[in-house]
């Protein structure tokens, strides 16, 4: 890569240079969680050390350094997305959350006969807990279905798409097969029958920067662990008037006006959704990621992912009987795949002995494996700090795990 000092690169982050079961570590894991640099670390003992204080309480120094800290991270992230107001930026524990938070809410907007519409590309935390609002409200679920190549059938969706549809909940990039959706279009077209539409961006955060008011989207939720950012943090953005129609996730402190026992009101936006003490260390920390990303630069991310993207799928389909799952025109640096007649978790299991980390399983995508007909594939994740030496040093592993296990 021209752009980017790889080795400098890597440099930042302490657990690459480790030796796992005796190897270099290979760390392909990446669409699970991303590896954390030094300045993220160093990030969260200084908040430990320095102003450790409960926010938006004490009036004392500490409480107000702390308070100061966890919103200016949030107003980093507002302009990170470019959310129009900083308060449409509300801090959760991930994706997971978010997703649920959302859905939670809609219980009180839908009917029977409504309808609420996923993909088939989805990850079960944007399926799930849509289902369990059918199930409240009596609403059905509508699935957007996929081809062999793992691009969604845009053709089908437009037909799906009625006045019934209350919200699309749609992945901005599949994590099981790196599909790139065109959201932009897909937002434009559930729009024009009055549905709002929930991006679930978990996997597009560690590749680009998602403008939320280009996109039009009514929400974008993330996890800060997948782009260098620690784990227990996540980021929900709704519009304005959305998060106001919303009622409520979580009851307790931090998140009323005024309690009484006949009756409370809440806390105006975001600290409405923002109820008990959060993970503040990694709140304030996902700025440090947010920055970070940004010093290493989106550009620059996308072209050394690219690049390996290109040569580890060359260099995999030498392999006799290799069969890459997700061939969309657009995707982002995941190869799925497996190899006749062996099982993805003898091949997991055997490069793991080489110091290798990839997926081997479902990737929390069943329907996906479904589709395919196979019990799961083995998720080769690359980020910007892996190299070309290490996707050698992948293939020879798996075609020594193929000749073993043949
Ligand atoms: N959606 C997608 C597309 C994901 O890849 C993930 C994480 N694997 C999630 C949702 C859930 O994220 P989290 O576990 O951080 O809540």
């Amino acid at each position: 890569n021209k752009m980017l000092d790889i080795n400098k690169i890597r440099t930042d982050f302490p657990i690459l240079s480790q030796k796992v079961n005796g190897k270099p570590l290979v760390y392909f894991d990446n669409g699970a969680t991303s590896q954390k640099p030094q300045v993220v670390i160093d990030a969260i003992a200084t908040y430990y050390e320095e102003i450790n204080a409960n926010i938006h309480r004490g009036v004392h120094t500490l409480s107000q350094l702390a308070t100061d800290a966890y919103e200016e991270s949030r107003i980093k992230i507002q302009n990170h997305i470019n959310a129009k107001f900083a308060h449409e930026v509300l801090f959760t524990s991930g994706t997971t959350f978010g997703i649920n938070l959302v859905a939670n809410g809609f219980a009180s907007l839908l009917k029977p006969n409504d309808e609420v519409m996923v993909s088939a590309l989805e990850h079960h935390s944007n399926i799930v807990p849509w289902q369990m609002l059918c199930e409240k409200t009596g609403a059905k679920l509508v699935v957007i279905p996929m081809d062999e190549n793992g691009e969604l059938i845009l053709s089908e969706y437009e037909r799906l798409l009625s006045d019934k549809i209350k919200i699309v909940a749609v992945n901005h990039i599949s994590n099981a097969l790196g599909t790139v959706n065109p959201i932009k279009y897909m937002i434009t077209k559930a729009h024009e029958v009055g549905a709002a539409v929930l991006i679930d961006g978990a996997q597009a955060v560690p590749h680009l920067k998602p403008d939320v008011q280009e996109l039009d989207c009514d929400f974008y939720v993330f996890s800060g662990h997948k782009m260098c950012g620690p784990t227990g943090v996540g980021i929900l953005y709704g519009k304005e008037a959305w998060l106001n129609k919303l009622p409520p996730y979580l009851g307790g402190g931090e998140m009323i006006k005024e309690v009484t026992f006949e009756k409370t009101t809440y806390a105006d936006l975001p600290h409405k959704f923002e109820a008990g003490t959060p993970n503040i260390a990694s709140g304030i920390v996902l700025g440090t990621a947010v920055d970070y990303m940004n010093s290493v630069g989106f550009e620059n991310i996308q072209q050394q992912e690219k690049e390996l993207l290109i040569y580890a799928t060359e260099k995999l389909l030498e392999i006799e009987g290799l069969k890459i799952f997700g061939t969309a025109a657009t995707k982002t640096s995941v190869i799925s795949f497996n190899i006749d007649g062996i099982h993805p978790y003898d091949i997991g299991t055997i490069i793991d002995k080489l110091g290798i980390a990839v997926r081997t399983g479902h990737h929390c995508a069943q329907p996906i494996m479904n589709y395919f007909n196979i019990p799961g594939t083995i998720r080769a994740s690359f980020a910007f700090y892996n190299t070309k030496e290490e996707i050698d040093i992948f293939v020879e592993a798996v075609k020594k795990a193929k000749t073993m296990l043949s």
